[in-house]
């Protein structure tokens, strides 16, 4: 998801980044002491599910589902009915008596826990389940009031360890007049996400996810295989996860055309006109079109329909070793502008993460953005804004396609760790805003969007750790703790490595742990591993303390070789900084000094200035690692 905008970046003064000079550790470098871990993670390493060294353990497991689901809708009704069929198959070493499914449309219900309120619009019954089958035997579901977002269901003989079960649910909602993450969009387009029962994760480190979902938390989700039909009358099209499977019986066979063209296209294709759909000759006119979609190894599913948005489509390569292209599709309000450019910037963010950060093929085979008013990322989907500004709907777009990598193909459990969700694809947007706007713009942006807010902000919550549980965070706590702070953690620690050193560490990972469940302490025990490097003094400083940034000039010393600066931190995260050296005869240089400056004494730090030249004043600057008290950065020759 995308934070809503604080406001749109004033012209801040960026400085350059020039030489490195040498730090001085006042003290010896501590032994890294081991990181804090949670009982129930601790417990996964001692039955080897996770290996010390980062690894999937030998005996790491997940379970894994098949869903084959049919949706029914005839807009402007409001009403959606759908028949699922699940293979459900336990692999982990335990019996389960029950099950839990998620029924996150519930957070519509009146009275449901939710992060924020709810107007009327929002509001609706929510998710009723009509039938129950559990190995083609009706079962009681045991509906009751107090149950939102979260149903235990018992099964009726325990399902044993390397078993599997047949379930069919029928069940029907009303998509919400109010459209947020889904909804009714406009009367006769529908965002469907979140829209069936699912099986919750189960998993070795937490047992049953039984979170409640508030609107807050995203996504926590097994890798299951889809077949999913969606059933809309003629004139409407569906765009979702997944191959189309039967263009040709849905499309008309000029549309189908158009469609086929845009998967080997790099110019956009217009595949659905607003004059086309007005015409009503898109799609085949028969009462009903099935639309038929697929997807293996996915986390979820979700669709949009329209009889009126445009429909615009192009690909482009994201694997240069096979030339395997990536489809690029957009769906939108022909009034709406910016989106008339949507599949361009879609191309661009798909070669851009592809080919830099973090430089693994774009994993899929498509990537639709719909217009919607989420800011909200789905696999393969994203449901966007419109907006005047074309710069701010490429931004958002890159961001929740940036998403793709974490959570997605990384199966991160974002409702816990939302830094390993939204701070990547926040570090992945700030990289890919220096492509787009220029370094000087890119860390005025990310200033003010992503670091201002937090910083400038005293309370308590900006500070709390960002390892704490994001399902017990609110407000700015959740905000910065899942968005700019781990983000200004991730681009330090690239600082501190070098660009080479960051890949392998963060290739490592992402090669270890897709289509896998991995916690944070997998990813800091694999770029412990994969870098040869003892990190733990980092990630414990950024990830598991109470510090911000704020660092301190307190002196500045001639010596024989030029200058020793002594800096302390007062805020307590280590965070690179740039020294600006202006000098008596009025030249100046930028001097960047990483992370790695902290390693021996994160308390107090000296910095040597190698000149001979007479030093007029000094100026620290954080760039994007923005500093809480900017008084204290300054020293003056006396
Ligand atoms: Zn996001």
């Amino acid at each position: 998801m995308t934070i809503p905008l604080s406001g749109w970046p004033k012209a801040v003064a960026a400085k350059s980044w020039l030489l490195a000079a040498v730090a001085l550790p006042s003290l010896p470098a501590p032994a890294a002491e081991p990181l804090y871990m949670p009982r129930t993670v601790q417990q996964a390493y001692k039955n080897g599910t996770r290996s010390p060294d980062g690894r999937p353990g030998s005996k790491y497991w997940q379970n894994h589902a098949r869903y084959s689901i049919t949706v029914t809708t005839s807009p402007p009704n409001r009403r959606v009915t759908g028949t699922e069929q699940i293979v459900y198959a336990n692999n982990s070493p335990d019996t389960l008596k029950g099950l839990v499914f998620k029924l996150l449309l519930n957070i519509h219900k009146p009275g449901a826990p939710r992060n924020g309120g709810a107007n009327d619009d929002y509001l609706t019954s929510g998710v009723h389940i009509d039938g129950f089958t559990v190995n083609g035997t009706a079962t009681p579901w045991g509906d009751d009031s107090r149950t939102f977002t979260n149903k235990r269901v018992p099964l009726p003989s325990p399902l044993l360890p390397r078993d599997s079960v047949r379930l069919a649910i029928d069940w029907h909602y009303d998509v919400s007049k109010e459209s947020g993450r889904e909804g009714a969009i406009d009367s006769t387009t529908f965002y469907l996400a979140y829209f069936y029962p699912r099986v919750a994760v189960y998993d070795d480190y937490n047992g049953w996810d039984t979170m409640e979902f508030t609107d807050q938390q995203e996504f926590y989700s097994d890798f299951n295989d889809y077949e999913v039909t969606v059933r809309v009358p003629a004139n409407y099209i569906v765009w979702g996860t997944g191959t189309l499977l039967n263009p040709g019986e849905v499309l008309q066979p000029d549309f189908a055309q158009r469609f086929q063209a845009s998967l080997t296209s790099d110019q956009t294709i217009r595949v659905a006109t607003k004059e086309d759909l007005t015409a009503k000759r898109v799609t085949m006119q028969q009462p009903v079109n099935s639309w038929r979609f697929s997807a293996r190894d996915i986390p979820d599913m979700a669709f949009n329909l329209s009889d009126h948005y445009d429909w615009d489509a192009a690909s482009v390569v994201v694997d240069d070793a096979t030339k395997r292209r990536a489809s690029v599709q957009a769906a939108y309000n022909d009034t709406s502008a910016d989106y008339h450019h949507m599949v361009q910037y879609g191309r661009h963010a798909l070669d851009w993460l592809s080919h830099n950060w973090p430089g693994v093929p774009y994993p899929y085979e498509k990537t639709t953005i719909v217009q919607g008013f989420a800011g909200m990322e789905y696999p393969m989907m994203a449901n966007d804004e419109s907006y005047a500004d074309t710069v701010f709907s490429r931004f958002v777009a890159e961001h929740e396609i940036a998403h793709t990598y974490f959570p997605f193909y990384m199966g991160i459990n974002e409702t816990r760790y939302a830094f390993m969700d939204e701070g990547w694809a926040t570090a992945f947007e700030f990289l890919l805003g220096e492509t787009d706007l220029g370094h000087e713009k890119a860390v005025s942006f990310f200033q003010q969007f992503r670091v201002a807010s937090w910083i400038s902000d005293p309370s308590p919550l900006e500070d709390l750790p960002i390892i704490t549980p994001a399902d017990v965070l609110k407000d700015a706590a959740y905000g910065n703790n899942a968005y700019g702070k781990p983000a200004l953690g991730y681009l330090a620690l690239k600082d501190l490595l070098g660009d080479t050193l960051f890949r392998k560490g963060l290739h490592e990972f992402m090669s270890r742990w897709h289509g896998k469940h991995p916690t944070p302490w997998d990813m800091y025990n694999t770029f412990n591993d994969a870098t040869g490097r003892n990190l733990n003094w980092f990630w414990q400083n950024w990830y598991f303390t109470n510090g911000y940034i704020d660092l301190a000039l307190m002196n500045a010393r001639k010596t024989s070789a030029g200058y020793s600066l002594t800096i302390d931190n007062v805020g307590g995260l280590v965070a690179p900084v740039d020294v600006v050296v202006r000098y008596a005869d009025g030249s100046s240089e930028t001097i960047h000094e990483t992370s790695a400056m902290w390693q021996g004494n994160q308390k107090r730090a000296a910095v040597a200035i190698k000149t001979k030249k007479l030093v007029q004043s000094l100026e620290l600057s954080g760039g994007i690692w923005m500093d809480a008290d900017s008084t204290n950065n300054k020293w003056m020759r006396p």
